[in-house]
């Protein structure tokens, strides 16, 4: 490739740093909240969409969602007791195919996430030309306080809820926070028990990131992972960065956080900080990606881990135990957000000592802190873009299905290469051409696709 991605870096500053309200959140009858996250996402879009010229009824389309279903459904609890829980399905657009997205579970799910979710999965599957729309759903719940025989039986109750409104070729959910291939399997079995008999094994489509044995594809567990590893490769060198011997940290080491962490370090980067919900640690020695990904599988959270070799000791063993502004200010070459939503604010951003923010979460900085990132020169590999590897694999989990076929796990790592080598280079192009940050640039790039699918399909009637 012979764009660049650093060259204009902070010529790119004032772009991002100037994006005014568009007036069609009022026309929409969204809030002007700055705060509020649905407001922050649409803003981005629409100054990407203004940039881009896009017609003004596809910015109006794009800027609610078609569908946003809610449900309540009791489960019975292990007391015998029955409890309400509420649950979320938003199909944000599907002009470009089914609606595609996952399902999280999470105290702090509310609608304007799932919307921001599901709108983010429309601009994702566009820049990497995934025949998909965007979707993204959700269930009010603490996971972590329900047995597994709880977490069943809500499953099964949310898959109920919601399957008049799904399908195999129409909306196709997958995990996402706090869900699982289990929760998968369970969803899975339980809307191919409700699906006409004839056509049952087909109905398992409904759901991607399955268990290998019913149907999911190798790869997909670590695909997003992979995926941010992937686009990391193909932009740090433009950047001086070589993956072999840079220093990483890591927010959230779930799903997403430990499996970036575990490819970085086979590749000869070094873990040097990671945070989660239960705390920070730090070795600038180097923390073992594979121990700690066992250790959390075993006490579920990264706290505690290396304590045995003497708290507040720094050995290759272990980690020190360190604050949340002590892991910001943590020097790396890059940083990983792999947790929730706006949890990198100007606050934040200040503290911030990477050179480069590869964001493996959706929606972690907000715009107040991506103005702050951009003034300080520090790059934005933005989540529409980094995080698309668990996506794609999902694709080619559906087309797998599809064509009753399996593929190995080196084609997969190899198709999911070449997807994200090419949504790498269609943002540093759009970049190039609109001179504009590279967040703006991967929704330039998805946009552009968008609109020529309406161009195309037209505005029915
Ligand atoms: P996960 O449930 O496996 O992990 C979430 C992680 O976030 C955990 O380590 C948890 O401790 C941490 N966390 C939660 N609250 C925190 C807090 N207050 N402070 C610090 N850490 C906190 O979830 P995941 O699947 O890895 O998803 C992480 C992010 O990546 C989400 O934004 C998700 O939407 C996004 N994402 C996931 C996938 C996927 O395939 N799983 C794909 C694309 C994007």
């Amino acid at each position: 490739m012979t764009t660049t991605a650093s060259k204009s870096k902070s010529k790119h500053a004032a772009n991002n740093g100037s994006m005014k309200a568009s007036p069609i959140l009022a026309e929409v009858g969204l809030p002007s909240d700055p705060d509020n996250l649905y407001t922050q996402t649409v803003g981005v879009l629409l100054h990407a969409a203004e940039l881009l010229g896009l017609p003004h009824e596809v910015q109006v389309i794009l800027a609610q969602p078609k569908n946003e279903i809610m449900v309540h459904f009791p489960v019975r609890m292990d007391n015998g007791d029955y409890r309400l829980f509420k649950g979320y399905r938003v199909q944000h657009n599907n002009a470009c195919g089914p609606y595609k997205g996952g399902i999280r579970y999470h105290p702090d799910v509310h609608l304007d996430d799932v919307k921001t979710l599901a709108l983010l999965m429309t601009m994702k599957c566009a820049l990497s030309r995934l025949p998909y729309g965007g979707g993204k759903g959700g269930v009010k719940c603490d996971p972590r306080k329900l047995s597994r025989g709880e977490l069943e039986r809500v499953t099964r109750r949310f898959c109920t809820a919601i399957s008049p409104v799904i399908g195999p070729d129409y909306d196709i959910p997958a995990p996402d926070v706090n869900t699982n291939a289990q929760v998968m399997a369970w969803f899975a079995d339980t809307y191919e028990a409700q699906s006409d008999h004839r056509n049952s094994w087909d109905a398992m489509r409904v759901v991607t990131g399955k268990p290998v044995e019913i149907g999911g594809s190798l790869g997909r567990e670590k695909a997003t992972g992979q995926g941010v590893v992937d686009v990391c490769a193909e932009l740090l060198p433009e950047l001086g960065i070589q993956i072999k011997g840079m220093k990483f940290s890591v927010l959230g080491f779930g799903n997403v956080g430990s499996w970036t962490a575990r490819i970085f370090q086979d590749l000869g980067a070094k873990l040097v900080a990671v945070m989660d919900h239960t705390g920070g640690i730090r070795n600038t020695n180097g923390i073992d990606a594979h121990a700690l990904s066992r250790h959390v599988a075993k006490v579920g959270g990264v706290a505690g881990f290396g304590a045995s070799s003497g708290s507040g000791k720094k050995s290759s063993a272990g980690a020190e135990k360190i604050d949340a502004d002590e892991f910001y200010k943590t020097p790396v070459d890059v940083l990983v957000p792999a947790a929730l939503e706006q949890m990198i604010k100007d606050r934040e951003a200040k503290m911030i000592a990477a050179k480069v923010v590869a964001e493996g979460a959706n929606a972690p900085t907000t715009p107040a802190g991506d103005r702050v990132l951009n003034q300080r020169g520090i790059e934005v590999f933005p989540a529409i873009l980094a995080n698309s590897g668990g996506v794609t694999v999902s694709y080619f989990e559906w087309v797998q299905n599809k064509s009753c076929t399996t593929w190995d796990e080196e084609k997969v790592d190899r198709e999911l290469n070449k997807y994200m080598v090419m949504a790498a280079r269609r943002t540093v192009q759009a970049r190039q051409r609109f001179n504009c940050d590279m967040r703006t640039a991967a929704y330039v790039a998805a946009l552009e696709h968008v609109g020529k699918v309406y161009t195309v399909r037209g505005i029915f009637p």
